[in-house]
C-alpha cells in the first residue's frame, strides 16, 4: 500500500490528505513552511488563513457558498468540521478563530495514523516514480515548482496575476436598454453575429462614468506583489486617468454597433459583455479588469444603462495569483493531461477562496482514492455546487481560448450562475398568490437550486459508497 504524496498543506492539500487517509490509504503531506515561507503566510500551521477569517455565508437554502459548505459536511470534510468547532460569532456567515482552526487541522492530520507530514520545499513537478501525486501549492506556489509546471505545460499555461473583469448574472441585465450584437455583425467560429450584450452610453452618461472611475476608491497592491500593469491589460480606472477619450477609443468604443432599441441615435460609447459560461447565465464585462474596491465597483458599474440592477457573480480584481489554464490543461478529474500521474487541487486550478479551494481538495482526494482502489467514480453532477465548480475549472467555461489564442480563463468563486439551469416549471408561483414578484422569484430560484444540489450531492455520495461496499 504505497503512500500518495500531496504537495502543499494549505486549505486544499490538508483536505485532500484527510480524504485519502480516511479512505484507508497512507499519505505523505509535503509542506514547505517553516523551511521556506510565502509572502502572505505568517505561521507554520497547516490550513493557515492568510487574510480574512471568514468562510462566508453558511446559508444552505439560498447561497451557493452555504450549499458547498453543506455538501462538504456531508462528505466528511476536515476543513468544515474544524471550522464548525472553532466558529466565532459572525451573523449568517461562518467565521473562525484562525489560530484555533489552523492548530486543530495540524493536530488532526499530525495524529492520523495514515498521515506523515514532511516539512520541506518540493522544487519541481513530482517524478513519475512517486506515483499519483496531488499538487495543491496555492496562489503563492514557490517559484522553482511554478517554473517546472510552466516548462511542462507551456509558456501561456500558468498565470502569475489574475486580471479579473466583473461578471454579471445575465438575468439581471435590462435587455430593454441593452441588445445583442457582435461588432460589425461579425460571425466568428461558433458565433451568430449576435454574441455580445451591448450597453449604450450617451455623452453625458459617459463623462459622468469616466469621472466616477477616476475618483473611485481603489485597493492598493501589497509591496511584495509589485505593480503588474502591462499594456493590453490596464485597469479600467488607469485607462480612464489617461484622458477622457481613452476608454471611448479602447474597450468602450462604439464602432460597428447599432442600438437595436434606437437605431437612429449613435451611442457615444458602448460597454460590451461576453458570454462567460456554456450555460449563458453569466456575462463578463469586456476589458473591465480593475483595482477599484468592491463597493465602488458595484456603484459605478450600475451607472451603465442596462446594468442599473446588475447582480455581480464576481467583481473585478488584479492580484498576485499563480493558476493554471485548467480548461485546456486538466482533464475532467483534475489530472494534468500531459502527465496524468499529477493531479492539481485548490486555488492553483482556478477556483477562488478558502472554501472553494478546500472543496477542490476534497474532490481531488476522493478521485485519487477511488483511482487507487481501481474504481471509476463519476464526477459530481453540475447540479451540485461542487460539480458546478469542477465544470468551471475543467471545461464548463466557454471562451478559454480567445481569438489569437490568448487565454481568458479566470478564477472564480462558486455561484449559482455556474449551476446547471433548473428544469422548466421547477419554480411555481405560491398557491393563492396573484403576483410572483422579481425578488420573490429570485429567492424561490435560489431555494430550488440549493435543494436540488443537496439532494443530488447526497445521491452522488451514496453511489460512491455503494461502489466501495461492493468492492
Ligand atoms: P494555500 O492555502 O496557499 O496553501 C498552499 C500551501 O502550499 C502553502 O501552505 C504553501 O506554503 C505550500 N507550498 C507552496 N509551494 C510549495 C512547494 N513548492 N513545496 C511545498 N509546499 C509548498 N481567500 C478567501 O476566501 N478569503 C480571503 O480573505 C483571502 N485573502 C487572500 C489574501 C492573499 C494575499 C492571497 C494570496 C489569497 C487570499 N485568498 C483569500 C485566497 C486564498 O489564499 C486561497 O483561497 C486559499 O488559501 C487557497 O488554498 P490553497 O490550498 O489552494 O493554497
Amino acid at each position: 500500500n504505497e503512500p500518495i504524496h500531496v504537495v502543499g498543506g494549505g486549505l486544499a492539500g490538508s483536505e485532500a490528505a484527510w480524504q485519502i487517509a480516511e479512505a484507508g490509504i497512507p499519505v505523505i503531506l509535503h509542506e514547505m513552511r517553516p523551511v521556506r515561507g510565502t509572502e502572505a503566510h505568517k505561521t507554520d500551521g497547516l490550513a493557515e488563513l492568510v487574510c480574512s477569517n471568514s468562510f462566508r455565508s453558511d446559508d444552505a437554502t439560498a447561497n451557493a457558498v452555504g450549499v458547498i459548505h453543506a455538501e462538504m459536511r456531508l462528505a466528511g470534510s476536515l476543513i468544515m468540521a474544524t471550522a464548525d468547532k472553532h466558529q466565532v460569532p459572525a451573523g449568517g456567515a461562518l467565521a473562525v478563530d484562525r489560530e484555533g482552526f489552523s492548530a486543530a487541522v495540524t493536530q488532526a492530520l499530525g495524529e492520523h495514523p495514515r498521515v506523515t507530514i514532511e516539512r520541506g520545499e518540493i522544487d519541481g513537478l513530482p517524478p513519475e516514480d512517486w506515483g499519483t501525486t496531488i499538487v495543491a501549492t496555492g496562489p503563492l506556489t514557490a517559484p522553482s515548482l511554478a517554473e517546472s509546471i510552466r516548462k511542462a505545460t507551456g509558456e501561456d499555461a500558468l498565470a502569475f496575476f489574475d486580471a479579473i473583469a466583473p461578471i454579471v448574472h445575465f438575468d439581471s441585465i435590462d435587455m430593454d436598454k441593452a441588445w445583442f450584437q457582435s461588432r460589425y455583425d461579425k460571425v466568428g467560429p461558433g458565433g451568430t453575429g449576435k454574441d455580445y450584450v451591448n450597453c449604450p452610453l450617451d455623452r453625458e452618461t459617459y463623462e459622468r462614468f469616466v469621472a466616477a472611475l477616476v475618483e473611485g476608491d481603489r485597493a492598493e497592491f501589497k509591496s511584495w506583489e509589485g505593480t503588474p500593469y502591462f499594456d493590453g491589460c490596464l485597469p479600467i480606472e488607469v485607462m480612464a486617468e489617461r484622458g477622457p477619450e481613452t476608454l471611448r477609443h479602447g474597450p468602450m468604443k462604439p464602432m460597428g454597433l447599432t442600438n437595436a432599441h434606437d437605431p437612429e441615435v449613435k451611442p457615444y460609447a458602448v460597454v460590451q459583455l461576453r458570454q462567460d459560461n456554456a450555460l449563458g447565465t453569466l456575462y463578463n464585462m469586456v476589458g473591465f479588469q480593475t483595482k477599484l474596491k468592491y463597493g465602488a465597483q458595484a456603484e459605478i458599474f450600475r451607472m451603465i444603462p442596462g446594468l442599473q440592477n446588475a447582480e455581480f457573480a464576481r467583481l473585478g480584481g488584479l492580484h498576485r495569483n499563480t493558476y493554471l489554464n485548467s480548461p485546456v490543461l486538466l482533464d475532467g478529474f483534475l489530472r494534468l493531461k500531459a502527465r496524468p500521474h499529477v493531479r492539481f487541487a485548490g486555488q492553483i486550478t482556478g477556483c477562488e477562496g478558502y472554501v472553494e479551494s478546500a472543496a477542490v481538495g476534497l474532490m481531488a482526494g476522493r478521485f485519487t482514492a477511488a483511482e487507487r482502489r481501481g474504481e471509476a467514480i463519476p464526477a459530481p453532477p453540475q447540479t451540485t455546487a461542487m460539480g458546478a465548480l469542477l465544470a468551471h475549472i475543467t471545461g464548463g467555461h466557454l471562451a478559454h481560448q480567445e481569438e489569437g489564442g490568448k487565454r481568458s480563463f479566470q478564477p472564480m468563486n462558486v455561484n449559482f450562475g455556474l449551476f446547471a439551469p433548473l428544469e422548466p416549471g421547477a419554480i411555481q408561483k405560491p398557491e393563492g398568490q396573484k403576483r410572483f414578484r422579481g425578488k420573490e422569484k429570485a429567492i424561490a430560484k435560489k431555494n430550488a437550486l440549493s435543494r436540488r444540489a443537496l439532494a443530488d450531492f447526497a445521491a452522488w455520495l451514496a453511489g460512491a459508497e455503494t461502489r466501495q461496499a461492493a468492492e
